[in-house]
């Protein structure tokens, strides 16, 4: 009898911990009609204490609304270019392959996580989806658009090593995440924040003046985008990257 009493107390205990989980929601890419999320999101959400839930691609609106009544935080991941025409730009020679269903998709998550106040992290393509969200612009491609002095923001090596230098504002929430001003990140991009939407502050840039980071502090949840990869590293055992997903699930707690 008290055996029993014991593994019910367990099975409680583990369902109590289950619970405080909180659901974090990450977007997925969609190619060839199967959807998929890189494990590195999954992984870093995981490490950082949180639930992960994939929201598939869907063009209805109430559906994509649900979703986002059900999670605590959410995660716009990295993937294909963006359709300039959004920004009302016409395609440049080197723009790469675009997505007009995921752009909707995409576009459609945050325009509504923002409206009902979800926490949320936008990565790479998720971090340029927000500028075009809230009537910013992208460079189609940094090698051909940006001018003629430039880092390579698309690196090859594996992701779990960082590339190239960003700085970052001391007054700034990702200052207040990482505690430094200056840091070694993983990039994957040809494209990059142009013309920042209104409302929002750049907060980080790399050697050569491209944005590597915005945010928006003063809406109903935090906005927070990073145009490099802390969940390459982060599921590469980088413990500062981390960092960025454990400040993420802190604010989906107190939603
Ligand atoms: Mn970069």
């Amino acid at each position: 009898m008290k055996k029993t009493l014991l593994i019910l107390l367990i099975l409680v205990q583990v369902a109590v911990a289950q619970a405080q989980r909180p659901t974090i929601g990450i977007s997925c890419s969609w190619s060839a009609s199967k959807i998929s999320v890189l494990n590195t999101y999954i992984t870093s959400v995981i490490k950082a204490g949180g639930l992960p839930v994939v929201i598939p691609l869907s063009d209805n609106e109430e559906l994509l609304s649900e979703y986002l009544d059900g999670i605590d935080a959410l995660i716009m991941t990295g993937g294909e270019d963006y359709n300039p025409l959004l920004f009302g730009e016409e395609p440049v020679q080197a723009l790469g392959e675009v997505s007009p269903d995921r752009d909707f998709y995409d576009l459609t998550l945050i325009k509504k996580a923002i409206e009902k106040g979800v926490p949320l992290l936008g990565i790479c393509r998720g971090m340029q989806g927000i500028n075009i969200a809230f009537g910013g612009t992208l460079y189609q491609d940094i090698p051909s658009t940006y001018g003629n002095k430039y880092i390579k923001h698309e690196q090859s090596l594996p992701g779990k090593w960082g590339s190239h230098t960003i700085s970052i504002d001391k007054n700034s929430l990702l200052y207040e995440i990482l505690g430094t001003e200056k840091t070694i990140v993983g990039s994957r991009h040809h494209q990059s924040v142009n013309k920042l939407a209104p409302g929002f502050t750049v907060t980080s840039r790399a050697t050569d003046g491209i944005v590597e980071a915005m945010e928006k502090r003063d809406g109903k949840a935090v906005i927070l985008g990073v145009q490099f990869h802390p969940e390459d590293m982060t599921a590469g055992g980088d413990t500062q990257m981390l960092k960025i997903f454990e400040y993420l699930i802190k604010q989906a707690q107190k939603k």
